[in-house]
């Protein structure tokens, strides 16, 4: 018969949950802070060569934990720089991550679910529905994998891949202080983003969170009813009660909010969109990232030309707050904004 491994991952555990555990053992708590240094910032799987550890606590780890992984599937390199990870999940599920290096930043998009429940229209991952939700160590992992991969140390994380972040924000709150601990990925607060579809009570909680991390918050419409027809989460959380949360978030934490914009040809490009757009950003302290539609097989919404991106472009950039657009990267390896899930259908 087959042994059945009962042993507890300790990716999975927290610092505070790894002092508990040392202290239990009768070890000092600093072991915790090694320990963190061999799974997460040195990527060592074999608890057998953790030398600073003794040769009895190391028999002990090994009989009761093990440190998991994320599994390294395939890879695709983009013209462009970018790279499209896949992993499997020990559950067999997979996830994709991209990596973005640019000038002097490294960064990474993670996942955060497997699949997404919020089922914009425009989007690739919505159309996979919702298939689970990433734990912490997961999360993390990715950045971990794609840094050996790549061998350099990442700069920025953003929450951007498949998922929606404040529907699995336990999971995410944990893979943020790994992240951002020295002990683990050593990434500043502020090089952390979080993007939501609009998720108004995780907007609440992330004002009050003690990290400084970054929120982006995909608007996609100022039009309720515009918005409710590509954005169905828009229902439940709609347009004023998303501005009152922007407005109580930016007077808690003094941080600029960037709402993403994506440009839909022929669709939310128009003068009352632009009107709509200004109205909502009204004594709002935000930033505007506009993005051009990345196509995702589903054909009836389209790229936006030039024209009508400049156009629109143009429009913003009388209102007084910073306007970008996003030059999406990794499209021929189905790696930008809103292609999650080519591999995965
Ligand atoms: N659920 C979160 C995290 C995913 S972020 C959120 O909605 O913010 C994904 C970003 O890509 C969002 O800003 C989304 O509006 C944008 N996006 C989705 N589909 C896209 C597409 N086809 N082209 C360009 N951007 C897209």
């Amino acid at each position: 018969m087959m042994a059945i491994d009962k042993r507890e991952n300790l990716k999975a555990k927290s610092f505070r949950e790894l002092k508990l555990l040392f202290k239990e053992k009768k070890e000092p708590t600093y072991r915790a802070g090694q320990l963190f240094v061999w799974m997460w910032k040195k990527g060592v799987s074999d608890i057998s060569s953790y030398t600073n550890f003794s040769k009895k606590l190391r028999e002990y780890l090994n009989t009761h934990f093990y440190v998991g992984s994320l599994e390294l599937c395939d890879y695709l390199v983009s013209r462009d720089g970018s790279v499209k990870y896949i992993f499997k999940r020990e559950t067999g599920e997979k996830i994709e991550s991209v990596f973005i290096p640019f000038e002097d930043r490294r960064t990474v998009c993670v996942s955060t679910q497997v699949g997404c429940s919020l089922k914009c229209s425009f989007c690739a991952t919505g159309k996979m529905g919702f298939r689970g939700d990433l734990f912490g160590w997961e999360i993390v992992d990715q950045v971990l994998q794609i840094a050996k991969h790549q061998n350099v140390r990442v700069t920025n994380v953003v929450f951007m891949g498949m998922g929606e972040p404040f529907l699995n924000w336990e999971n995410v709150k944990r893979a943020i202080f790994i992240l951002n601990s020295n002990f683990g990925i050593n990434i500043g607060s502020r090089r952390i983003t979080i993007s939501t579809a609009g998720i108004i009570p995780g907007i609440y909680s992330l004002a009050d969170f003690p990290l400084q991390v970054r929120l982006a918050i995909s608007l996609n419409s100022a039009l309720q009813e515009k918005r409710e027809r590509i954005m169905p989460v828009a229902k439940k959380y709609p347009l004023g009660e998303l501005k009152k949360a922007i407005e109580f978030y930016y007077e808690k934490t003094h941080r600029l909010v960037t709402l993403e914009y994506v440009l839909i040809g022929g669709f939310n490009t128009g003068r009352e969109d632009f009107l709509a757009l200004k109205d909502f950003c009204k004594r709002l302290k935000v930033k505007l990232n506009l993005i051009p539609l990345n196509p995702t097989g589903n054909t009836s919404f389209s790229t936006p030309s030039e024209e009508e991106i400049y156009r629109f472009y143009n429009l913003c950039l009388s209102l007084p707050l910073t306007v970008t657009i996003r030059e999406s990267r990794g499209k021929d390896v189905k790696g930008a904004c809103g292609q999650l899930a080519g591999a995965l259908l």
